[in-house]
């Protein structure tokens, strides 16, 4: 008898190290592990000082500080000539996905194998994504060459993070799992794994916020942006990320905070049409409504509320739109044409409270 159950899925082999203090106490041995001996660290220069320290006692032939957000391509082109001017056998990225993102870019063309020391939630450390922005354009593709082969995950290194960025970082890796229960490669370990990230989110968050120099809710968000990384990788982009990188890639708005506000949006436009991925996120979030639930959740985080908010103009809203429609995923249990795209557009951009009642209502 036939169950309908059919899937693919593909493991990344990746070792992680995790635990408070393990950029200091394993960096050396990690790398050794390796069998590197010349390495390149990427850092932005928000994240020097940092780096400086943990690096003073490894081989370190050379340092790229350039770091900018979505990785434009004259930034990859920098980095890359670096790498060969160096003559690195490694790379070493320590700081955010922007931070990370250089590195990836840098093993694409050269196959330098990665060691990542995250400082964000943004996951991408844990994924074999890449993306690179040229003329307004973000690409992003899926290469093992950039899956970091080591990561250190030291939630010491979160403690800095302001309060406004853990909340938007916190709520990528929930989009990272949200997204990833209907994303097209969707399947029992990535949803598994995502639901796990969100209990871990939903508990950890508002504990971070009330108090970031609490260690262990630092260390048990990072453990669950880990999840949702994981989650993400093996279940591809879904709608989400694909609105995410429009705005991102073409508006340059802020990678973070715009999947902060969006997320909410999608769900509301999706749940109804995904009952098993809805059902799977009320019991995640421990509520029956899964749109309610996040609304609430991100009320107590004081999360970012609209698109307008982070600077896109409303003129931009009808192209969004048409590249958001292009860009959809075919698998998405909801069809996207563009005034789907811009019904989700214009309530995420005004900030309306979503429920899907009202992307119902306005179709
Ligand atoms: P980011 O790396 O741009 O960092 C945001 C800001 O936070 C920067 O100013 C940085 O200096 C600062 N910062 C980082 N760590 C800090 C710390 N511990 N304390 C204080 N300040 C700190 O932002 P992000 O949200 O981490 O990453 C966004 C980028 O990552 C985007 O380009 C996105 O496309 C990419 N990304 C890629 C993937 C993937 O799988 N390929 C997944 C998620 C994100």
């Amino acid at each position: 008898m036939s169950t309908g159950l059919a899937f693919s899925y593909e493991s990344r082999a990746q070792r992680v190290v995790f635990g408070a203090g393990t950029a200091r106490t394993d960096l050396a041995a990690e790398i050794e592990r390796l069998g590197c001996a010349r390495v390149l660290v990427v850092a932005a220069h928000a994240e020097r000082e940092l780096a400086e320290e943990l690096t003073s006692v490894l081989p370190v032939v050379a340092t790229f500080l350039d770091v900018r957000q979505h990785v434009p391509l004259e930034t990859a082109t920098a980095a890359r000539a670096l790498a060969g001017t160096s003559g690195a056998d490694s790379v070493l990225s320590i700081g955010g996905g922007s931070t990370t993102g250089t590195a990836k870019a840098i093993a694409m063309t050269t196959g330098l194998p990665i060691i990542a020391v995250p400082t964000t939630y943004a996951g991408s450390e844990a994924t074999a994504v890449w993306g690179l922005t040229d003329a307004g354009r973000k690409s992003t593709g899926t290469d093992p060459a950039v899956l970091p082969r080591t990561v250190i995950y030291d939630p010491e290194l979160t403690l800095s993070l302001p309060a406004d960025l853990t909340v938007a970082s916190g709520l990528n890796a929930m989009a990272h799992c949200v997204d990833s229960l209907w994303a097209p490669n969707a399947n029992p370990m990535s949803s598994a794994m995502a639901v796990a990230g969100i209990r871990g989110l939903r508990q950890a968050l508002p504990e971070v916020r009330r108090d970031g120099s609490n260690l262990d809710a630092r260390a048990a968000a990072l453990s669950a942006a880990y999840l949702a990384a994981v989650a993400f990788t093996t279940a591809g982009s879904g709608l989400h990320h694909k609105i995410c990188h429009v705005l991102g890639g073409t508006y340059d708005l802020p990678h973070a905070p715009t999947h902060a506000v969006v997320l909410p949006y999608v769900a509301a436009f999706n749940v109804s049409s995904a009952p098993s991925a809805a059902a799977l996120l009320a019991d995640a979030l421990g509520v029956p409504d899964p749109v309610s639930g996040l609304v609430e959740l991100y009320a107590s985080l004081g999360a970012p509320g609209s698109l307008r908010e982070l600077g896109l103009s409303s003129d931009d809203l009808p192209e969004a739109a048409r590249l958001v429609a292009e860009a959809a995923p075919a698998s998405n249990p909801r069809p996207v044409g563009r005034d789907d795209a811009a019904l989700i557009l214009r309530h995420a951009w005004a900030g309306d409270r979503p429920g899907s009642d009202q992307l119902e209502a306005h179709r």
